[in-house]
């Protein structure tokens, strides 16, 4: 059956696990996150398809069924299922997206690795899976097609199915042309962007580079801009901007720029949160720490996120201030996504060696100031934590979004607790009331973290109110292809 609704996204929408040697598919076990958030538009259609990649030994040959048909909790939705080799996916994925791309999107030129790029079988994926989403559409469908990896889809898929309508998310940021021209295939992949309905990004900011580096090599012009509303503007913060642009016109057609903020699962969370389990770990967690205020970081293991940084300024404020030893903890979390990677395996290094280090310089028999934690901790358990820390600290020097800080937002249905935001990261335009740091100053880090360990109680429940009444403005049932368009008519402002 053809779908009106293809989401293209590189992962396939379960979990597989072997059960007695067989392969079985599984729900995802966390409710949160962009597999289930994209699985819930399959509910809103007469019938959905996915289309990702599956590795196989032989590609020609894979030994699996290409097309299955999925029922669950979701509805009925087919799944499209694209062999890859591992070859392939190294390229594709590990090399061309992860080297190559992932630096630039974050402004890290100098991580930014050419050599090994095979640009021919990124073109041979990104064409298997436009092909793949072509044979799913049915006529005037919409194919949502998630992320960077899959940049060259939109303009493959044009060129085969002129009928449909194609809308592309980017969940990472999106830099300005000066970083962005630094890829050599700029004009082939903005090329392919331009082919869309709807090309879409979670802040204003993102959208107006975006359209500055279409601008910067095709003759683009902007149709219409909006001014910014006000739920998206933290005064004088690093990622605000006042004014975007959200219609190009390009080759006689004219294509949306969108601006939807991801938010996050508000009612799921606070009903964890709530739940007697939760209260009683988070009493317990907050019973071994005695005296001593808890601080919380939780990310991925990248360079992007910031974690080197924040041990080292942990380090100076309990240098300068010997009165906080044994007073303070910090909880850092730092996931490992991609084991196999060279530069993850180095940030992991320069965690464990800091932490090491602070821990020998300071800690004691009783009290180590840095509990470092290496693997995921499950949803449940993270919520708990979430409860019973004094502070989430969360400075990324450069983030999409961040879905944590949401998280923990959502999760302080006591009112209580401080949120200290990089303002590079995309949530800190609408998370106005946190306590804004700019990671790549020692100063800012150091004292906001100061700050944030001593404020006030009633200065902690007044910033919190505010920073959950954005959490509840913005859920995850926000989000929406194509919606975009930023609120009223009268934002709207001529075109420069
Ligand atoms: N997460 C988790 N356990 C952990 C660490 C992270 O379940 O120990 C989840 C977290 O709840 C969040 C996601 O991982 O939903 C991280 O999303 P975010 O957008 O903040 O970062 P990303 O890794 O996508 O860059």
């Amino acid at each position: 059956m053809s779908s009106d609704l293809v989401i293209v996204y590189h992962r396939q929408p379960y979990e597989e696990v072997e059960e007695n040697g067989r392969t079985v598919l599984r729900e995802n076990a966390s409710p949160n996150g962009i597999v289930p958030t994209l699985k819930s538009f399959f509910g809103g259609v007469r019938h959905g398809a996915w289309v990702a990649w599956k590795l196989a030994e032989d590609i020609d040959n894979p030994g699996f069924e290409q097309k299955i048909e999925i029922d669950d909790s979701y509805g009925q939705y087919s799944v499209s299922r694209l062999p890859l080799s591992s070859d392939q996916v190294r390229e594709f994925y590990h090399v061309t997206s992860k080297e190559a791309f992932w630096p630039i999107l974050h402004a890290f030129k100098e991580r930014y690795n050419y050599d090994p790029v095979d640009w021919q079988n990124f073109r041979d994926v990104n064409q298997r899976f436009a092909v793949a989403a072509a044979e799913e559409a049915a006529r005037g469908a919409l194919v949502w097609i998630h992320d960077y990896n899959l940049w060259l889809v939109p303009g493959y898929l044009r060129s085969i199915r002129p009928d449909v309508r194609i809308a592309f998310f980017h969940h990472t940021p999106f830099p300005s042309a000066d970083i962005f021209n630094v890829l050599p295939w700029r004009k082939e992949i903005v090329a392919s962007l331009l082919a869309c309905d709807d090309v879409g990004f979670h802040i204003p900011r993102y959208a107006a580079n975006f359209v500055s580096v279409a601008r910067s090599l095709f003759d683009v012009d902007v149709a219409q801009r909006v001014r910014v509303p006000d739920r998206l503007i933290s005064e004088g913060t690093a990622l605000t901007e006042r004014v975007v642009p959200t219609t190009i016109s390009y080759d006689n057609r004219e294509i949306a720029v969108s601006v939807t903020p991801v938010g996050v699962d508000v009612d799921f969370i606070e009903e964890r949160a709530r739940a007697p389990e939760a209260e009683a770990r988070a009493a317990e967690i907050r019973a071994e720490l005695g005296e001593a205020k808890l601080v919380l970081s939780v990310g991925r293991t990248d360079y992007t996120k910031g974690g080197v940084q924040q041990l080292e300024s942990f380090e100076r404020v309990l240098e300068a201030h010997p009165e906080l030893r044994g007073k303070l903890r910090l909880m850092h979390v730092s996931v490992s996504a991609n084991r196999n990677m060279t530069v993850y395996e180095e940030v992991q290094n320069e965690i464990e060696q800091a932490a090491g280090r602070i821990n020998g310089r300071f800690g004691s028999l009783d009290w180590q100031p840095v509990a470092l934690i290496s693997r995921a901790i499950p949803f449940t358990e993270l919520v708990a934590y979430y409860r019973a820390a004094d502070v989430a600290w969360i400075t990324p020097l450069a983030d999409g979004m961040n879905l944590l800080c949401k998280e923990f937002v959502a999760s302080r249905v006591d009112g209580d607790g401080v949120l200290v935001l990089s303002e590079f990261a995309g949530a800190a335009v609408e998370l106005s009331d946190a306590v804004i740091a700019n990671p790549f100053s020692h100063k800012s880090l150091d004292r906001t973290i100061l700050q944030s360990i001593s404020m006030e109680e009633p200065e902690r429940r007044l910033r919190m109110e505010g920073l959950r009444a954005s959490v509840h403005q913005n859920t995850v049932r926000d989000w929406k292809p194509g919606t975009l368009r930023l609120d009223a008519p009268e934002q709207m402002i001529p075109a420069a």
